[in-house]
């Protein structure tokens, strides 16, 4: 102990982190609040989602949002939020919830919350994040190895799939005019022959691969979509047609984007066929795997993922299928020589000087600046549940998704767009005689089970028309969830068609 004097009180003192005894005990007993808060409200919450329309919500809002100069207790707020804000929340954690690629959080992550932002260290400069640098690059070398990238692999954690495919778009985008031009796109803005500029993707790939092409400067004319088969995968024939066609149109075809997982279907593009091609034809491979990494720690179905060790740069996210609260991605690239294609010296943070001395600060690696310390979440998840058991959640959210496209297609009703779900979602569609309008019916049938909010399920357009979803992520979903929500269709369904008041 060093001679430490006592500190004048300020009136500050209770909103700060605790430093002595009491301050301890008032950080304990506030998280304590915030804890049985939440226990009443789940408790309250039956449901997935209260039901209540925007106009009841904006409204019970409206009473709780004016603000004061005054202080109130924490005690007194969380009261105030409960109803509006905390009640109306969607119940990701809720087993009948199943629509996006929204994932209930584990508790390790949601607890790894508290010390990530109790902490507050920022992953820019190693002199703000002196050990969180270090735990950040050994989860990237942990994900780079299950990938199956060389100790060349590195990448960085990124907000989510969006920033990613952002990433693996600019690298393609700069390291194809530097190879073939010479051209350093960071220094000198797009080259001249920039409009000849290709990238391939599915048609089903998501849409931010084309919203980052166009944002990097290349328009969304620069994305060509190559057309699905029957299973929503691209297939290598088409995409080397795609390629011919576009050289002879005197285009420069430089990138591939594979989804492994698509957002709808879960399909995944033929990796290794497509890493045989690019790698032929010199053209840069992104892997789009946002929702397929969860495979990475399934002993099942990692199988499913074979070639994408062959990828230049890769999308994961933690925050779908990999249970981590939002938000939590990660960067990846085969060869950490393209990383240093978004470096730019700043002489406050990060100085060449630095670098030269060997301290890593890794803001040279990442499109943001202060960043949150999100790699802590995923040791902490890896660390408590440990890999086996949370591979075997993805694997039982893929069981449940083929029992319910079976049961789906063992009904007359029901029609499954894809009845061997290569992940663990499944698309379909409820059809009926007795209605002239289909896609009107499917629409009303996943509003009304929404406003009822007994089961939150999706709706996407097929060929144009409405079809309903079920995105399953949450291992604790069972068979009979499943079978309590298809009926729970079955039954909207007949009151729309009858017309039966609600
Ligand atoms: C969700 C998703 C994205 C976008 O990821 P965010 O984390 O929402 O930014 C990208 N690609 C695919 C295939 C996705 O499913």
């Amino acid at each position: 102990m060093g001679t430490t004097t006592k500190r004048a009180a300020t009136a500050f003192d209770s909103f700060f982190l605790p430093y002595g005894e009491e301050g301890e005990e008032h950080f304990r007993n506030h998280v304590e609040l915030v804890v049985d808060t939440l226990a009443d409200v789940f408790q309250e919450m039956d449901q997935p989602f209260q039901g209540k329309t925007v106009q009841d919500i904006q409204q019970e809002l409206n009473g709780m949002l004016d603000l004061s100069e005054d202080p109130q207790s924490l005690h007194e707020v969380l009261r105030e939020i409960k109803g509006p804000v905390l009640k109306n929340s969607l119940h990701v954690s809720h087993e009948r919830s199943m629509a996006h690629l929204h994932c209930p959080p584990v508790l390790p992550g949601v607890l790894a919350e508290l010390i990530i932002s109790s902490l507050n260290q920022s992953m820019d400069s190693w002199d703000q994040s002196p050990a969180a640098t270090y735990v950040e690059e050994a989860m990237i070398r942990y994900w780079s190895d299950l990938i199956g990238f060389s100790e060349r692999g590195d990448g960085v954690f990124t907000s989510g799939g969006t920033q990613s495919n952002y990433m693996g778009m600019l690298l393609a985008r700069d390291e194809f005019c530097l190879s073939k031009w010479g051209h350093i796109v960071q220094k000198d803005g797009l080259p001249g022959a920039f409009k000849k500029m290709r990238v391939l993707c599915s048609e089903e790939a998501h849409f931010s691969v084309t919203k980052s092409v166009s944002q990097l400067g290349l328009g969304e004319q620069a994305v060509v979509p190559v057309p699905v088969n029957e299973d929503h995968q691209m297939e290598l024939d088409e995409v080397s047609r795609t390629v011919a066609q576009l050289e002879q149109e005197g285009l420069l075809p430089y990138a591939i984007v594979s989804t492994c997982g698509t957002t709808d279907y879960g399909s995944i593009d033929p990796l290794e066929g497509l890493a045989d091609f690019c790698e032929e034809k010199g053209l840069w491979l992104h892997v789009d795997a946002a929702y397929g990494a969860g495979l990475l720690l399934s002993e099942k179905h990692i199988d499913k993922l074979a070639g994408i060790n062959r990828a230049d740069s890769v999308t994961l996210d933690f925050h779908k299928w990999l249970y981590q609260p939002i938000s939590c991605g990660m960067f990846a690239v085969k060869d950490q020589k393209h990383l240093r294609l978004l470096s730019h010296h700043a002489d406050y943070l990060n100085p060449l000087e630095d670098e030269e001395e060997g301290i890593l600060n890794l803001v040279n690696k990442s499109v943001q600046t202060t960043r949150r310390f999100d790699a802590l979440k995923v040791l902490l998840t890896l660390k408590v549940l440990g890999t086996r058991l949370l591979g075997s959640m993805v694997d039982q959210t893929m069981e449940v998704a083929r029992f319910a496209a079976e049961e789906l297609e063992h009904r007359h009703r029901f029609f499954v767009e894809n009845p061997s779900p290569e992940l663990s979602a499944v698309v379909f569609q409820y059809q009926s005689e007795e209605s002239s309008d289909v896609s009107g019916l499917n629409r009303k049938i996943q509003q009304k089970l929404f406003h009822e909010g007994k089961a939150v399920i999706a709706k996407t357009s097929v060929r144009g028309e409405t079809y309903l979803k079920f995105t399953l992520l949450n291992p604790r979903t069972t068979e009979e969830d499943v079978l309590a929500v298809i009926e729970e269709i079955e039954h909207t369904a007949k009151q729309i068609l009858g017309g039966t008041p609600h």
